[in-house]
């Protein structure tokens, strides 16, 4: 059983063997350009991502479904799905991103208020400052627990689901509260209203996530299989990356400020953060040189693999120094520092001009 609302850090190989997901490397040739993500096998799994792609090669309809759940503050582990969304927004696709403020609620005790105030401070203004604009006509935006049409889906699926297949999903006890147990109907609503007649009807359908939100895919497929004859749903795909590891090596959390980089941080923080990151280096200068790091173990290359867009050259160049024992510690962490800190000079910019447009975005009317 995997527990979405956990903080273990997950064992992406058994997750693969045990619930069916195949390599994401299998398909990745038949991507025309794909993205970083997908190349550095950051993206690791999917399923039925074939029909997505077939999708995109034909100029199909399809939809793109990745929520927020608005419960801290947004650190670069989140951006990679901005990442993500930017690339499939070029690829054509509707993108709905809902805002996960029931789940908010039920799971961490926060109020509508509080949740909606949280996703535009923290959420939208910076997923608009990355890149990805939200004014588009593609581009639905919606808080969940202002989404009828979404409420009354998941009220549909409620009666396609019981207790006892729920709990054996998700762990769920006789004290889980009932607003929780309700979350994954909303979630599969989330995922299947893009193809309701409202929406132009079935159409392939990719939910991006990360393996901790695999009893959620799941769970939709189920569901989406047993309202065939009503729904004629297609059941939707998904794709499964890897989180990146916290600056201390552990997972990265909202809620313990050291292990990650926070949007919102300033520039002097986050290169103060970089150059105080666990590295894969050893003892001595003198050992580094003779046996070279250790990238793979090193967070400050996993801060490059992740987010340094464009050539896998200069990330290779930097692997490759590193383990024959060319490139130091002390050096590469001040070129990391000084490449994140330009960053986010130019990001924390345009974040300042996105707050105005992030709090228009939750009035804009869709359904
Ligand atoms: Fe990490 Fe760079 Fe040190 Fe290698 S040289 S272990 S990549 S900080």
């Amino acid at each position: 059983m995997i527990d979405p609302w956990s903080s273990r850090i997950l064992e992406y190989n058994k997750i693969m063997e045990n619930f069916g997901i195949k390599p994401f490397k299998e398909i990745l040739g038949e991507i025309k350009d794909p993205h970083w993500l997908m190349r550095r096998g950051i993206i690791f799994g999917h399923r039925d991502y074939e029909r997505i792609l077939a999708a995109i090669n034909d100029g199909k309809d399809f939809a793109v479904v990745t929520g927020m759940m608005p419960s801290g503050r947004m650190h670069i582990g989140h951006k990679m799905i901005v990442d993500q969304l930017i690339w499939y927004d070029e690829q054509g696709a509707e993108i709905y991103i809902p805002i996960a403020d029931m789940e908010s609620y039920s799971a961490r005790d926060i109020d509508f208020k509080e949740s909606r105030e949280l996703a535009i401070k923290e959420y939208i203004s910076s997923y608009i400052a990355l890149g990805l604009d939200l004014t588009q006509d593609n581009i639905n935006v919606y808080l969940q627990s202002e989404n009828l049409l979404v409420e009354d889906l998941a009220y549909i699926f409620a009666k396609k689901v019981n207790f006892n297949e729920l709990r054996a999903i998700y762990g769920f006890t006789g004290s889980t509260n009932m607003a929780h147990v309700y979350v994954p109907l909303i979630q599969a609503a989330d995922i299947l209203h893009p193809q309701l007649g409202e929406y132009g009807g079935p159409k392939p359908t990719l939910v991006p996530v990360g393996p901790d939100q695999d009893p959620h895919i799941r769970l939709t497929r189920d569901i989406a299989s047993r309202l065939q004859k009503r729904y004629a749903f297609i059941l939707p795909s998904s794709t499964y990356h890897r989180f990146m590891r916290g600056l201390t090596g552990g997972k990265m959390s909202s809620s313990k400020p050291a292990t990650a980089i926070f949007l919102t941080d300033t520039p002097d923080e986050i290169e103060w953060k970089v150059k105080n990151a666990k590295t894969g280096g050893r003892e001595t200068l003198e050992e580094q040189r003779r046996l070279g790091g250790v990238p793979e173990d090193c967070i400050v290359y996993e801060i490059l693999l992740y987010h340094m867009a464009g050539s896998d050259n200069e990330l290779k160049r930097v692997y490759e120094d590193c383990r024959n024992g060319t490139l130091m510690c002390g050096e590469c962490k001040s070129n990391v520092a000084d490449y994140m800190r330009r960053f986010f000079e130019e990001f924390s910019k345009k974040r300042k001009k996105a707050e105005k447009i992030a709090e228009s975005i939750l009035d804009k009317v869709h359904q």
